[in-house]
């Protein structure tokens, strides 16, 4: 059957990048364009994204559908309740889109559709269930249930980074204090990594830390703790415990096949994913009475948004 293409759009907030997607493909991106966010200008996001899918879509009549996945609140209705990168506050960004493309459009939380792609196409393929956990600055989440994409009554489903899990504990954006994404995230690595690295300024992450004193601190606790770094692989060991006993709770509540980690913290590796599979093991309920849940690493990267968006579109755009 001609005609099954779909672009997926990721709206992040620096760059609007969209893929054109054939899912029958084992690799199926197809092409891609990319453009930067003008993120202080609703109108103007809404635009670029508009422009991206008509460049991908230029000279050809094979795509469908399009789907855009975006960081924030997203009514069932492609309303942006909030955003936290871009400036939309009750912004209906799919009539926007759709208007404007001239294809059916389906918006969606960024989380959501990454776990979609990863269903999909990544490393939860085969599964019925999934949890995706994206570990970057903040931690987002994704569900995947009996085949379909969780949503909940709203569209606000698997907001899981805010779940207290340490009372007065570091002080989390949404205004409330000890969410779980600020104790086993980036900024988690950021806070222990600065901390470890002042009480033990001879260690080489003290050291990295002092000869870069503005930079990230994350990529350099991955490379000194890479390196063999006692002192960083604890701060990895610290994050991963609280990454892994978070998702043993989700785990009680979701009962998954597989949790994937995305995100940028990824990159650490096992050093961080080996410590959350330990803590995981002793936390959830029944260890010893339940098939292991493995926790693996996402497989798409970057391109776990777009490509689940564009096969969202496919099966929900009409
Ligand atoms: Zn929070």
């Amino acid at each position: 059957m001609p005609g099954r293409l779909a672009i997926g759009v990721d709206v992040g907030g620096t760059k609007v990048e969209g893929l054109l997607v054939d899912v029958e493909r084992d690799d199926p991106i197809l092409d891609r364009q990319r453009v930067e966010t003008p993120a202080m200008d609703a109108e103007a996001v809404a635009g670029t994204i508009v422009g991206v899918a008509r460049d991908l879509m230029a000279g050809r009549s094979d795509v469908v559908a399009l789907g855009v996945g975006a960081a924030g609140m997203v009514s069932v209705q492609g309303v942006m309740r909030f955003a936290p990168n871009v400036a939309w506050r009750e912004f209906p960004l799919r009539d926007r889109v759709e208007q404007g493309v001239g294809l059916p459009t389906i918006v969606d939380n960024d989380a959501n559709v990454a776990a979609w792609g990863e269903f999909r196409f990544g490393a939860g393929r085969g599964t019925t269930d999934m949890l995706l956990v994206t570990v970057g600055t903040g931690i987002g989440g994704g569900i995947v249930s009996g085949g379909r994409l969780y949503r909940g009554a709203h569209g606000f489903a698997a907001e899981i980074g805010h779940i207290i899990v340490e009372p007065n504990g570091p002080r989390c954006g949404c205004g409330n204090l000890g969410c779980w994404e600020q104790v086993a995230s980036g900024r988690a690595i950021d806070r222990l990594g600065r901390m470890a690295a002042a009480e033990h300024p001879e260690s080489p992450l003290g050291w990295l830390m002092s000869a870069r004193p503005e930079g990230l601190v994350g990529p350099a606790v991955t490379a000194a703790a890479g390196a063999g770094d006692t002192v960083a692989i604890r701060v990895l060991a610290e994050v991963g415990r609280r990454l892994g006993e978070g998702i043993a709770g989700l785990v009680n509540v979701l009962d998954p096949d597989a949790v994937v980690v995305g995100g940028g913290a990824v990159e650490a590796g096992d050093l961080l994913l080996e410590p959350a599979r330990r803590a995981f093991a002793e936390a959830v309920e029944g260890p010893s009475h339940r098939p292991e849940v493995p926790i693996l690493p996402a497989t798409l990267g970057n391109d776990a948004g777009a490509v689940g968006a564009a096969d969202l579109a496919l099966r929900e755009a009409s």
